[in-house]
């Protein structure tokens, strides 16, 4: 594939803030929207994209962000990355749609390989595209259930899933994603998870915990699959200590249970290795991937062991638009990027600027109770200083500062005290540098929460 034509350089590489945020076009496209667009669909700022590329998007008001959210851990390679956009723009004029399922084409067969050889375990691989992590999820779950024949599901503590119904049900927190959305589906059931931080537990201890549980509540020869996320997402980045995902899969192994790694949000590079369970060799039966897949563009996977892939009969699985062909031209784009420009070993470069900036913060800040994850995946968890009693307040503020200073944050979290950052790994570290100057002084800035 050519150079690019699109000129990277008209999104100027700066924080650069022209108005208040939000700024007036902001302020009318905001009551817009409050007329015009459920009020469930909710957001983090309440300022309109313009354009957006490496490390910066800018608004419709000509203010320059800077970008440590990726549209949640989805423009890993940069937003519109000059190959995505070339694939696409390529493929939008050849045609925009046949249904796979319909008249196949080539591009989805060459993501299938590309997963097949990417994903964890050099066993013989089958993959089927899908549109969004949430359908991706079930997916897997519908595979392992055929597979073995056995009804039930066992997920974790602060799990993140989805937002469809099953997914709902595996999913942890009520709080925005359940509450009033019932009833869901049967046959879930959830194990405590390690929690470093917080339960203090080595990962061989926290597993025969959670392993104990499945036994006696749920028995292995009920259980069709183990779904876990290697790095937690929303729940709050949690990192399990090593040994806990080893000692999970060693057990599924043992029972007949499917591993099912959720590596919607872990996978593509964003923790520093391609896929997060490739830390601890960890080789998971089944792989869900979405998020950084595509560039942006609309795509989820399931890759796993043929023999399990397999099990469904045809027809079982599909969809209308599971793997467009423009989301399937933009991720092998992205997994071109990926290789080409080494951003796995970029991951790991971020990784250690943001741990060093966070680290020393964490020194003279005694409210950041801990810092943690990998790669471009890295968080911090805020307590009330001298103890771990969650401060959900402090976060909101912190992340309202950095917002109004043109630094795009997220918090998550099942108490809501966590901010996570999660840049592109296009950004410069110049741009990273200045970002984590305004998070400082939004700490600085920031007493200490009342009451
Ligand atoms: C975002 C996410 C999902 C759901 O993906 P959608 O594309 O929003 O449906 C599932 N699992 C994990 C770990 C996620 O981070």
């Amino acid at each position: 594939m050519s150079a690019p034509a699109i000129d990277q350089s008209t999104v100027v590489q700066e924080r650069r803030l022209v108005t208040a945020l939000p700024g007036p076009r902001s302020v009318e496209l905001m009551a817009r929207k409050q007329a015009a667009v459920a009020a469930g669909v909710g957001t983090t700022m309440p300022v309109f994209a313009a354009r957006a590329a490496g490390g910066i998007v800018v608004d419709v008001d000509g203010n320059h962000l800077i970008d440590l959210g990726s549209g949640i851990a989805v423009t890993t390679v940069g937003n519109s990355a000059p190959r995505v956009v070339a694939a696409v723009q390529q493929q939008v004029a050849d045609f925009t749609h046949t249904c796979f399922m319909i008249t196949p084409y080539e591009s989805y067969v060459a993501v299938a390989e590309a997963l097949n050889r990417l994903t964890p375990g050099d066993h013989e691989k089958r993959t089927a595209l899908f549109n969004s992590g949430a359908e991706a999820v079930e997916n897997a779950v519908k595979i392992a259930r055929t597979a073995t024949g056995r009804p039930a599901v066992a997920v974790f503590d602060h799990a993140y899933h989805g937002r469809t119904n099953l997914t709902m049900a595996m999913t942890a927190k009520v709080m925005p994603y359940k509450h009033r959305f019932g009833p869901f589906a049967s046959e879930v059931y959830r194990a405590p998870l390690s929690y470093p931080f917080r339960d203090g537990l080595d990962g061989a201890t926290a597993a025969a915990r959670a392993l104990d549980l499945l036994e006696k509540q749920v028995g292995a020869d009920n259980l069709a699959a183990l779904v876990i996320e290697p790095i937690q997402g929303e729940g709050g980045f949690i990192e399990p200590a090593p040994g806990f995902l080893p000692a999970l899969a060693a057990w599924c192994r043992t029972n007949g249970v499917v591993f099912v790694a959720d590596e919607v949000q872990t996978g593509f590079a964003r923790t520093g290795d391609l896929f997060a369970c490739d830390r601890e060799g960890v080789v998971p039966d089944l792989v869900v991937s979405a998020k950084g897949i595509a560039g942006g563009l609309p795509l989820s996977a399931v890759t796993g062991r043929a023999e399990l892939m397999d099990a469904a009969h045809a027809g079982g699985l599909g969809g209308t638009y599971g793997g467009n062909p423009l989301a399937c031209a933009a991720a092998l784009a992205a997994i071109e990027t990926i290789e080409a420009d080494g951003l796995v070993q970029r991951a790991r470069d971020v990784e250690h600027l943001l741990l060093t900036r966070l680290r020393a913060l964490q020194e003279s800040d005694p409210r950041i109770g801990d810092v943690r994850g990998r790669g471009a995946m890295i968080a911090v968890e805020l307590v009330r200083a001298g103890g771990t009693d969650p401060d959900p307040d402090l976060a909101r503020r912190v992340a309202a500062a950095a917002h109004a200073e043109g630094v795009i944050v997220l918090t998550c979290g099942t108490y809501g005290n966590v901010l996570r950052f999660l840049p592109p790994l296009a950004i410069s570290d110049a741009l990273l540098d200045e970002a984590f100057d305004v998070v400082e002084r939004a700490f600085a800035a920031s007493p200490p929460t009342a009451g």
